[in-house]
């Protein structure tokens, strides 16, 4: 019934009905769960002798007199005036002239405008009205009136207008789907009484219930899908299960002979792949840690476990760079194991390649490290027993599926960009997390400055006297314009800026994302080498590259990136023995931009930084999250963490002992409904 479509139900035009279309909006169902995006409190009127100039009053009287002029620039104006028991007002429409013959004299009307002086007195210009019928529910003002989503001539009064019959008719069609020990434990509203409320609340109480319902109705529906696809997965490749133990004499060999000690992060992050990897299932794990917290060793020494119980390990990472900085670390850590590891990429040669897969294939290749090369169509393992991703955000999740359809391995996921754990339980719900909040010992804190403009030729001589005694700088200059071509052209100019003009002689290298790989790996080795002096570059040299002797990171137009990518590009450096500077130039600082400059001053840990600046751009902006339909979470917010952590409970709890919703027909019907949400970089 429900599923009726609005075209038999509304009498509207067919442009309104395409309109609507246009919104997700088609049935009878979809218009009632099309919420409002805010509420207009008008239920205080305001009384006539008490209005203040540029405020919103609502005021509910009579028109004692409503007349058009005809200006002389052919503007037609609407005038009256408008009494309460406490006084009148004048009133002004423009452009309105039909409004003589649609509104009554003498009879009691409700307008909620904002009163503006005009050439003589205050008047209110353009209120909205509504004329009160008795024995009529008021839909529009003298209530907590819904505000929706607005676009071009479906306006939030013809929603109302509309959805008001279909509340009053076709609530009764709703069916609860929330399983009554749902409803009792966290002591929701009922679905009808909750979509009633939302839309035409009967008081603040009842809106923020029924609000609360839907919020949580909508996480809970999200975690049920999740971790629903987790079990399908672990049930459909139990067969396969690994039976991977833990060595524990080699792993203490392992970690003695490493040049530092863990840290207690490290060696509980350890810890949790270790035991994913002995479940009889694939388990899929996310590693969190700040920059330079010592990822790669804890992936390697889980390779390493792997690698001894005649597994293959599979490392993918997004950039070259990247992949090759982990071939080594894993050459050197693992070096006196004699294990077969192999590198490919992009730039491998065919024959060379096909050399490697054919070692992949014949299962005599224990690690091989690579880009996305790993994931292409003629790559296969014999058996692959843990898969790990670095810098996951970097990768979207076909990427990780693919992976994952290789013999069904362990998999394990790494990145340097803190979600706080609620968020992470929406958008990698099918996931376990494991964070590494401590730094190594002895790390420097870097010396963060925001420096006004007129210091910036001492910056330059800061940078110079570095370079004499041997360090290295980077020059990261912003995105201009979403086009990287602008982003490109002004990077080159810099660059050229800088070496003509600035530091005519030393050696300054350019790295953007036009550049061809090898002319990218070029710059990258004469840096790493210290063939350069100065790295010029776009934010693609954001992600993990470790270049100990750099000690100076220099940021054009801060205040153009967030705060975790201002953190990303600072753990550039600080990455040796040296003390490290990080300069950050801005332009025009709005009051937030302001205080995300002073966070970058103040605090070094990234944990903290991404927790300041949800609070200050919300999750969106600054995870980059999508959904994969046009609506988005339509009631629940993704920094809800008390209605977060109850949908996940009660969802797990209800996956745990019914996996397949047999018991709960109507949650099952819910889960294709449900948008996902997901990170895209
Ligand atoms: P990230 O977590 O950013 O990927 P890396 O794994 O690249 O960090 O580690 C950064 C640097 O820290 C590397 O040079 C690594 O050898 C070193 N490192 C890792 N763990 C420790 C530790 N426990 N003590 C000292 N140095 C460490
Ligand atoms: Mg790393």
């Amino acid at each position: 019934m429900l599923q009726k479509n609005l075209e038999k139900v509304l009498r509207t035009t067919k442009k309104h009905l395409g309109k609507l279309s246009s919104l997700g909006v088609n049935t009878v169902k979809d218009l009632l769960l099309y919420f409002p995006r805010d509420y207009n409190d008008t239920r205080e009127f305001t009384k006539i002798k008490d209005i203040i100039p540029n405020e919103v009053a609502t005021i509910k009287g009579r028109l004692t007199s409503l007349f058009n002029i005809n200006t002389k620039f052919g503007k037609k104006i609407t005038r009256g005036i408008f009494t309460d028991f406490s006084g009148t007002i004048e009133i002004v429409w423009f452009n309105q002239p039909h409004l003589t013959r649609m509104l009554p004299r003498n009879t009691e009307i409700i307008l909620s405008g904002k009163a503006k002086t005009g050439f003589r007195k205050i008047a209110l210009q353009n209120p909205s009205y509504e004329i009160i019928k008795p024995y009529e529910e008021q839909i529009h003002s003298g209530i907590i009136a819904p505000v929706y989503h607005e676009t071009e001539g479906i306006t939030s009064k013809w929603i109302r207008e509309k959805i008001k019959p279909l509340v009053d008719e076709w609530l009764s069609f709703f069916e609860e789907h929330l399983p009554e020990e749902i409803l009792k434990e966290h002591n929701l509203m009922g679905i009808k009484e909750a979509i009633k409320n939302v839309h035409f609340p009967e008081s603040e109480k009842k809106l923020l219930q029924a609000r609360e319902r839907l919020g949580f109705d909508e996480l809970f529906i999200l975690q049920l899908k999740v971790l629903q696809r987790k079990w399908h997965w672990q049930h459909a490749t139990q067969s396969q299960a690994k039976n991977i133990e833990i060595k524990t004499e080699i792993l203490k060999e392992a970690i003695a002979s490493l040049p530092f000690e863990l840290t207690n992060a490290q060696k509980k992050a350890l810890k949790d792949v270790l035991e994913d990897i002995k479940k009889p299932y694939p388990a899929s794990r996310l590693i969190q840690g700040d920059v330079g917290s010592g990822k790669t060793v804890v992936a390697a020494l889980a390779a390493l476990n792997v690698v001894k119980n005649g597994y293959q390990v599979a490392i993918m990472a997004p950039t070259e760079i990247l992949a090759k900085q982990h071939y080594s670390t894993f050459v050197k850590t693992l070096t006196k194991y004699n294990l077969n590891v192999q590198f490919i990429s992009g730039s491998t040669t065919k024959s060379m390649k096909d050399d490697v897969v054919r070692q992949m294939k014949t299962g005599t290749v224990d690690i091989v490290i690579g880009t996305h090369s790993l994931i292409q169509e003629d790559i296969g393992f014999k058996n692959l027993g843990l898969a790990i991703i670095d810098e996951q955000h970097r990768f979207g999740v076909k990427q990780r599926e693919i992976l994952k359809s290789y013999n069904s391995p362990h998999l394990l996921s790494m990145t340097a960009t803190p979600i706080p754990r609620t968020l992470a339980i929406v958008v990698y719900g099918d996931q376990d997390l494991s964070v590494i909040d401590e730094m190594p010992k002895g790390r420097q804190e870097i010396i963060t400055r925001v420096v006004s403009e007129n210091k910036r030729k001492q910056a330059y001589q800061w940078i110079e006297d570095q370079i004499a005694k041997g360090r290295q700088a980077f020059v990261i200059c912003p995105l201009i314009d979403e086009s990287d071509v602008i982003e490109v052209k002004s990077v080159i100019q810099e660059y050229a800026h800088l070496q003509e003009f600035i530091f005519p002689k030393l050696k300054l290298g350019l790295l953007h994302g036009r550049l061809k790989q090898e002319e990218k790996d070029e710059v990258m080795e004469g840096f790493k080498n210290n063939k350069i002096n100065i790295l010029v570059s776009t934010s693609v040299v954001e992600v993990g590259i470790d270049v100990p002797n750099a000690t100076i990171m220099l940021i054009e137009g801060s205040e153009r990136f967030g705060l975790s990518q201002l953190h990303q590009f600072r753990g550039r450096v600080g990455r040796g023995v040296y003390q490290s500077y990080c300069f950050l130039f801005t332009g025009n600082l709005s009051e937030e931009g302001k205080t995300r400059m002073q966070s970058m001053e103040k605090y070094s840990s990234g944990f903290k930084l991404a927790e300041i600046d949800m609070q200050l751009r919300g999750p969106g902006e600054v995870y980059g999250i999508r959904q994969s339909g046009i609506p988005d979470l339509k009631m629940a917010s993704l920094t809800d963490s008390v209605n977060i952590e109850k949908a996940r409970n009660s969802a797990a709890k209800i996956i745990e002992k019914d996996p397949l919703l047999k018991n709960y027909p109507k949650l099952a019907e819910k889960i294709p409904e449900i948008q996902e949400v997901f990170i895209n970089d």
